[in-house]
């Protein structure tokens, strides 16, 4: 009987629920089974294609072209899989189907409520992933914090799961411990506040991970024993950690995985954690710097939301740092700065490498086209991200193909030069302004040139990767282009898509319609990363 294991969050959300998740599945895997996790968002949106990356972080889009959640990143990164669309669910999808299937007569006369059948749909889409994925183990996070309104529907599925499969459901509490600075202690009571709201919900935890600043101390590991009822090996010190990926090294110092698999009656079929415990001691050792400039626009509310915004990028970017014995230094930089001071493009000099991620709309576009023109001209090891890759085909058009004004249909639809264009069909869908879900998603073939960076780089002739766009290199400037010396060095079987555009005679310049970033994982980091990386370190060098 396959086993599913809840993890809820207590007290204050951000604390690491998502890595915790993660790292709990990496463990169980390490120990021989079969992990697939999920995330449960708890709000409308159907998908989170339609939010600002400011204010949710990332989307991260799946093989199957769905736009989820930054957690699922952080499950393909700990776990090495590629997660689907079943595993992925909103408050907004899961109301949907079920008013559908009221619509079909699915539920054949019934009066459809919210309890049971809401909950019974959440469970419905659990069972689906764990045999979709043929998981001895799935991890099911929810998110937003025990006690806000929100979540209550799906703390309630995991009541009634547990009811149905007593010995198969387990529930974690990831649980904040405060240490309020003129005390300097760390204080136990919103936790054990966390706990009693659960139990009013008909759920008591199986597990707390004690999340703080520092690690849990015997008292008070005792405290929340006694008061949150729950034995004191299942109280689990989880401190803050410099890098995320340490965290299952440190789960397993506390023995979680054993604690869980006793939980459930089973035993270890191997245990195997040494090739991540290795990667884990390479990334402490690591202390040359590689000094990567990011130029971006998400930048209005700080730096938390500022990595979380491009978050699969910036761990590509530590991946293959790491892997060639780098250690990654990553700068963010406003592109609307450069837009009326050409003088602060001076700044890129002092970076190894530059990288534009992908992005949307007019806002910081001039600074981002003058960034890439002064990687170009500059020779500074350049790679661009879907929007980075579209915009250093517009500078290339401007200045070296002599395209004056030339764009993107995005920015300025009366472009005299649109090199970037709405994909065919995509019209209609801005038209009547069916905005969700509604962009090229998802993994598509690509076909590597002869004699190119990026056929070196891969090492192989044909690839998959990923997508999120709605415009594309426009076909009627292909040749004038290419006869100005940009190189196409990836495009659809058909050839009609243009997929990557690489600069000879420069250290590094490649450009991709697709994001690498969400293939790159810990143990294998992205070939292109690794190539980007590289050049950046020769550029070091000299
Ligand atoms: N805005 C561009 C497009 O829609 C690029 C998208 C992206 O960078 N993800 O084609």
């Amino acid at each position: 009987m396959p086993k599913f294991i809840f993890v809820v969050g207590g007290v204050m959300s951000g604390v690491g629920k998502g890595a915790a998740c993660a790292s709990i599945g990496r463990i169980l895997q390490s120990r021989g089974f079969v992990v697939t996790a999920l995330k449960i968002d708890p709000y409308i949106n159907v998908d989170a294609g339609t939010m600002n990356p400011v204010e949710h972080g990332e989307v991260f889009v799946t093989v199957d072209g769905d736009e989820t959640d930054q957690d699922i990143g952080n499950y393909e990164r700990f776990l090495d899989i590629d997660i689907t669309s079943v595993n992925y669910m909103t408050t907004g999808r899961v109301y949907r189907t079920v008013i559908e299937k009221e619509r079909n007569l699915e539920y054949g006369g019934k009066t459809v409520e919210v309890v049971p059948h809401v909950p019974e749909e959440v469970i419905r889409r659990i069972k689906a992933a764990q045999r979709r994925a043929k998981a001895d183990f799935t991890m099911i996070e929810i998110g937003g914090t025990v006690g806000e309104y929100q979540n209550v529907l799906f703390l309630e599925a995991a009541r009634m799961m547990r009811l149905e499969h007593p010995k198969d459901v387990l529930v974690i509490l990831v649980s904040y411990l405060p240490i309020p600075s003129k005390t300097g202690e760390m204080k136990t009571k919103p936790t054990q506040y966390a706990v009693r709201t659960l139990n009013s919900a008909g759920i008591q935890p199986d597990l707390i991970l004690a999340r703080a600043e520092r690690p849990l101390d015997e008292p008070r590991r005792r405290k929340l024993s006694v008061f949150c009822n729950v034995s004191e090996d299942s109280v689990i010190s989880a401190p803050d950690v410099d890098s995320i990926y340490q965290i299952p090294v440190n789960f397993e110092g506390e023995d979680l995985g054993g604690t869980i698999l006793r939980k459930f009656g089973l035993r270890s079929r191997k245990r195997d954690l040494k090739d991540w415990a290795r990667f884990v001691r390479g990334i402490k050792s690591v202390s040359k710097p590689v000094r990567i400039g990011i130029v971006g626009k998400y930048f209005s509310t700080g730096s938390f939301t500022l990595a979380d915004s491009y978050l699969s990028v910036i761990e590509a970017l530590k991946h293959a740092s790491w892997k060639l014995g780098l250690k990654p230094e990553l700068t963010w930089l406003n592109a609307e700065e450069y837009e009326n001071d050409s003088r602060k493009l001076k700044e890129l000099s002092k970076y190894d490498g530059i990288l534009i991620p992908g992005g949307f709309g007019s806002r910081g576009v001039e600074g981002k086209i003058k960034a890439v023109r002064y990687c170009r001209e500059k020779k500074i090891p350049y790679f661009g991200l879907c929007y980075g890759m579209q915009l250093a085909t517009i500078e290339f058009a401007r200045h070296v193909a002599g395209l004056r004004g030339a764009n993107t249909e995005e920015v300025d639809p009366k472009t005299p030069h649109p090199v970037i264009h709405i994909m065919p069909g995509q019209e209609a869908i801005v038209r009547e302004k069916k905005y969700g879900g509604s962009m090229r998603l998802g993994e598509y073939p690509c076909i590597l040139a002869q004699s190119t960076v990026s056929r070196r780089a891969y090492a192989a002739p044909d690839i998959k990767e990923r997508h999120r766009h709605r415009y594309e290199v426009n076909n009627a400037y292909r040749e004038r282009l290419r006869e100005a010396g940009l190189v196409f060095a990836g495009t659809s079987p058909d050839g009609l898509l243009v997929e990557i555009v690489e600069l000879k005679d420069h250290p590094f310049f490649v450009g991709v319609q697709f994001h690498p970033e969400f293939r790159s994982r810990p143990l294998r980091p992205h070939p292109l990363f690794l190539a980007f990386i590289k050049a950046c370190a020769r550029r070091k060098k000299k």
